[in-house]
C-alpha cells in the first residue's frame, strides 16, 4: 500500500463530508445514508470510494508518491533504461488509472516533469489525455507545467468512478492483435492477398508482426513497386499506429477506388509496432534494452536490437522503392516529414520526389503542411543511424520520417480532443492518396 493510502475503510468524518456534498448537489439524503450503510458493512466499500492510482497493466508508467484524502496526488514518471546513443533515461509517456474518483477533486501533481525528455517544448501547451471507455479519448484543458518546479498538474473534477490519464491515446497489444487478425481474414473485392508474418522476436520474445497486402514482392512480382510503412519505432508515440490502423483499413478492409488502383501497381509491407517490448513496458523511446530503434539503421546488432536486424533484412530481401516511418513528435504542434536532404546520394530527382510526395499530402490532407519542421541536413551531413535516411541513402529511393503532434494541429485545432486516435488513422488513410500519386515516379 503506498503511503498516504487509508488502510481500512473509509473514516466517519469522510463519510459525514460525503453526505453534505451529495445533499449540497441536490441529492437525497437516502443516498448519502445508503454511502454510509455500505461503508460499514465490507471492505468492498473501501475499494470503491478510497482513491487508488494503478499502472501495472499494458503501457502503463506511473510511480505514486503520495496519494492525499482530498485528492492532492503525487506521482513520477518511470525513465526508460539508460539509452548508450542518446546518454539518457528517456521519459515523457505516462499512463495510468485512478478509482475511486467519482465526486472528487483531483489535483494530480508529475513532480520529475522537469526531467523529462523534452520539458520545455514537450510540456508548454501540452494538456493530459483522458478516458472513462478507453475509447474516446479528451484532453484536459487544466493541465499546467511550472517552469520552476518542473511540475506537471493536471486537474480533473472526473465524472465517473475510474479514470484513465495518458500522455497521449494508448495503443494496447489487445488492438493490435485484433486489428492483424482481422485483417488477415479480410476477403479483398480486389483478390489481392494479405498475409501475417512474424519479422522476429523481439528480447522479451514478443513477435514483431509485417503485415503484406498484394503480394509477396519476390521475384515473379518485380514489377511492382515495393512500398514500406513502418511505426512505433519509438512506442510512447502510439499515434503512429493509429496512423498505421487508418491507412490498412482503407487498403485491406474498405478498399475504395484509390486502395484497389495502389494494390494494382504495388505491394506494402507494413510493421504497425517495431518495439512491442517498449510498448507494452510504457517507454517513451526505447525497447526493453534501453536502445533507440532510430538509432540503430547503420548496423542493427540481433542481441540488443532485433527488431531492426531483422526488419532491415526483410527489406534486403524484398526491396523498397518508397518508405514511411511514422512517429510523433513532443514539441511541435504540426504534421509535417523529414526528408533525405544530407544523405551521400541526395541529387535533384529524389528532391523533386519529395516536393511532388508532399504536394500530393497536403493536396489530400490539410492537416499536412511543410512550412513547419526540423531543419535540413547540410550536404554529407544526415545521420545515416536514422532509418528513413539509411534506407534513402542504401535503396536510393523516396525515403520520409513523418511526425504528427502530441498537442493540438495549429492548422486545424480542435480544442475537445485535439490530435487524437481518430484524427491520426483519417491522415494514415489520406495519405494513400499521396502515394498513389507519386508511385509512377519512384522508380528511374
Ligand atoms: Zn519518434
Amino acid at each position: 500500500m503506498k503511503s498516504g493510502m487509508k488502510p481500512h475503510g473509509v473514516g466517519y468524518k469522510q463519510i459525514t463530508l460525503m453526505i453534505l456534498k451529495k445533499i449540497s448537489k441536490g441529492f437525497t439524503l437516502h443516498k448519502g445514508i445508503t454511502i454510509q450503510t455500505r461503508a460499514k458493512t465490507n471492505t468492498g466499500m473501501e475499494q470503491q470510494t478510497t482513491l487508488s492510482v494503478q499502472s501495472n497493466f499494458d503501457s502503463g508508467n506511473i510511480e505514486v508518491v503520495s496519494i492525499g484524502e482530498e485528492g492532492d496526488i503525487h506521482l513520477k514518471i518511470r525513465p526508460d533504461p539508460w539509452c548508450e546513443t542518446d546518454q539518457a533515461n528517456h521519459m515523457q509517456w505516462f499512463h495510468y488509472r485512478v478509482r475511486g474518483v467519482r465526486g472528487k477533486s483531483l489535483k494530480m501533481s508529475i513532480i520529475n516533469a522537469g526531467h523529462a525528455s523534452y520539458p520545455t517544448e514537450g510540456w508548454d501547451g501540452y494538456h493530459a489525455c483522458a478516458s472513462y471507455d478507453l475509447e474516446h479519448w479528451f484532453r484536459i484543458k487544466t493541465t499546467t507545467y511550472d517552469h520552476h518546479t518542473g511540475v506537471l498538474s493536471i486537474q480533473h473534477n472526473p465524472e465517473s468512478d475510474s479514470v484513465h490519464y495518458a500522455y497521449f491515446a494508448p495503443y494496447t497489444q489487445e488492438r493490435h492483435a485484433a486489428f492483424v487478425h482481422k485483417l488477415q481474414t479480410a476477403h479483398m473485392a480486389s483478390g489481392h492477398g494479405v498475409r501475417l508474418r512474424s519479422l522476429g522476436r523481439t528480447l522479451e520474445g514478443r513477435d514483431i508482426d509485417l503485415i503484406t497486402v498484394g503480394g509477396d514482392a519476390m521475384p515473379t512480382e518485380v514489377e511492382k513497386h515495393v512500398i514500406w510503412i513502418i511505426g512505433r519505432q519509438h512506442p510512447g508515440e502510439t499515434q503512429a499506429e493509429y496512423f498505421i490502423e487508418g491507412l490498412l483499413e482503407r487498403l485491406v478492409l474498405k478498399p475504395d477506388a484509390v486502395a484497389r488502383k495502389l494494390l494494382s501497381g504495388a505491394i506494402f509491407h507494413v510493421v504497425p509496432n517495431m518495439c512491442p517490448d517498449g510498448s507494452y513496458r510504457g517507454h517513451l523511446r526505447t525497447n526493453a534494452a534501453g536502445v533507440n530503434l532510430n538509432r540503430a539503421w547503420a548496423g542493427p546488432d540481433p542481441s540488443t536490437c532485433p527488431e531492426v536486424y531483422h526488419t532491415l533484412n526483410r527489406m534486403k530481401e524484398t526491396g523498397v522503392d518508397f518508405l514511411l516511418d511514422v512517429h510523433g513528435d513532443e514539441g511541435l504542434p504540426h504534421c509535417f516529414v523529414a526528408g533525405l536532404s544530407g544523405i551521400p546520394r541526395w541529387n535533384s530527382r529524389i528532391e523533386g520526389l519529395q516536393s511532388e510526395f508532399c504536394d500530393a499530402f497536403m493536396r489530400a490532407c490539410p492537416e499536412f503542411q511543410t512550412t513547419y519542421g526540423y531543419p535540413r541536413d547540410a550536404p554529407g551531413k544526415a545521420n545515416l543511424n536514422l532509418c528513413s535516411k539509411q534506407i534513402g541513402q542504401a535503396f536510393d529511393c523516396l525515403s520520409l520520417t513523418l511526425e504528427m503532434p502530441f498537442k493540438d494541429c495549429a492548422e486545424l485545432p480542435e480544442p475537445l480532443q485535439e490530435w487524437s486516435p481518430e484524427r491520426s488513422k483519417a491522415l494514415g488513410a489520406g495519405v494513400l492518396h499521396a502515394i498513389l500519386e507519386t508511385l509512377p515516379k519512384l522508380r528511374y
